[in-house]
């Protein structure tokens, strides 16, 4: 039976409570606003399934990818709209078209982050972007094999974690399964974040993008933007509280100290990341808008990479990963982050409103602010 001793060696996934098959596991928020499963001792059967799904316990060996790649979607509208250099997208509406089902992270009404699933074009549209924060799996691994069995095609997308949690749950190799992780840095907290969304102007705002490009790929903005489009709140991620506490790593789940998943440990058929360093590496393949660093773990992901129509160019894993270490190794814990989570069950989210702006060079700060002046 499942018992969390260290919160580092649970990620969250909720792949044991979802297998359960006495549905005697409930996934409960914690303090920090992480869950965990928590056992029912009076309906538990001590049957080990549960043991048995969880990713943590259940690790697969460091993989390196088969083929690497720098790639940009083309369609200009498509990229700015995403984080890194928009391969999401195509790839999720190339499973809509062959009559799949595409699983992603998107916001419900009242702004969390959750899976869901979707198996339209323009449904697909609510997962692009990154929103960080942990979303929540809720049942999607159980829809996901209810469809696998009826034979559509599936596309599950979401942290190397929670695709390392669902190839668990599965237990089986489905051949029209594919799955897409994304290089991942670490969630947030779900309480920093409704707490957080509490103090925003959201009247009218349609969507919060948590990595607007508009002012460019690397000094990204948090934006909220109205239904006409138009920007109703922007600030630089440099300046944004949220994204100061997110890169400060404060906010983090325990377990992204400790990550199960990366460096190809979640089995996933593709892994989609920002290429930084391309500018040095591949310096025709920047604008400045986006590129990706794009994986292919498996034949069956570098089959799906070759029949779209993308902007790409091979790329080396070796040389590429110094830039972006977030893709083999784990963030390491700040030694502030009890005292930050004391100062949080105390003062709440004044806690992160707080924290004092990432020092930037002086003459990047006039570069950026003259750049959206002129914009
Ligand atoms: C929490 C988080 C941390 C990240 N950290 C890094 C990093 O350190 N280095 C790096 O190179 N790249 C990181 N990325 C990945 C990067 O920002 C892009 O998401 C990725 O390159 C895909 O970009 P895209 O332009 O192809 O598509 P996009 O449209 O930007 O991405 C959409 C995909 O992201 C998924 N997604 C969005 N938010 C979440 C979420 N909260 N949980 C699970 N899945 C989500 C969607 O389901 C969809 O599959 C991170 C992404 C997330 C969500
Ligand atoms: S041991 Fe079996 S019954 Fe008990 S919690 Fe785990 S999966 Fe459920
Ligand atoms: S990592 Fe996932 S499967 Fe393992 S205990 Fe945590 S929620 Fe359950
Ligand atoms: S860093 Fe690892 S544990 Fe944390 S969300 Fe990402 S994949 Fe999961």
């Amino acid at each position: 039976m499942i018992s969390i001793q260290d919160k580092h060696n649970c990620c969250g996934c909720s792949s044991c409570a979802e297998r359960c098959p006495k549905q005697c596991i409930t996934m409960y928020e914690d303090e920090e606003g992480f869950k965990y499963p928590y056992v029912n001792l009076n309906t538990c059967i001590n049957c080990g399934i549960c043991e048995n799904v969880c990713p943590v316990l259940n690790q697969a060996e460091v993989r390196k990818p088969i083929a690497c790649y720098a790639a940009k979607n083309p369609d200009e509208k498509v990229r700015m709209n995403s984080s890194s250099g928009g391969i999401f997208f195509p790839i999720a509406s190339k499973i809509i078209k062959e009559g799949g089902v595409v699983f992603g992270a998107r916001y419900n009404n009242q702004w969390e982050v959750e899976h869901a699933s979707a198996d339209t074009i323009e449904s697909i549209k609510r997962f692009l972007g990154s929103k960080y924060v942990q979303s929540s799996i809720g049942a999607t691994y159980q829809q996901a094999e209810q469809i696998l069995k009826e034979g559509r095609k599936v596309l599950f997308s979401g942290t190397p974690c929670q695709i390392a949690g669902l190839k668990r749950f599965l237990r089986n190799e489905y051949d029209n399964l594919i799955t897409v992780d994304v290089v991942c840095h670490g969630v947030p907290s779900p309480k920093v974040w409704r707490d957080y969304v509490s103090l925003l102007p959201m009247k009218g705002v349609y969507d919060i993008r948590m990595k607007d490009k508009s002012s460019g790929w690397r000094q990204y903005s948090f934006s909220l933007i109205g239904e006409d489009g138009k920007t109703i709140l922007s600030e630089f991620s440099s300046e944004n509280k949220y994204l100061m506490a997110f890169s400060h790593n404060l906010t983090l789940r325990p377990s992204c100290f400790n990550c199960p998943a990366k460096a190809g440990k979640s089995g996933s058929d593709i892994t989609l990341g920002d290429y930084w360093g391309i500018e040095k590496l591949l310096p025709g393949m920047d604008d400045n808008k986006g590129t990706s660093f794009v994986c292919a773990n498996t034949c069956k992901g570098a089959e799906l990479l070759k029949s779209l129509a993308l902007q790409i160019e091979s790329a080396d894993y070796d040389a590429s990963t110094p830039y972006n270490s977030c893709i083999y190794q784990s963030t390491t814990e700040p030694v502030e982050r009890i005292d930050f989570w004391n100062f949080y069950q105390k003062r709440g989210v004044y806690a992160i409103l707080v924290l004092q702006p990432i020092k930037q060079n002086i003459f990047n700060r006039i570069k950026i602010r003259l750049k959206r002046l002129i914009k």
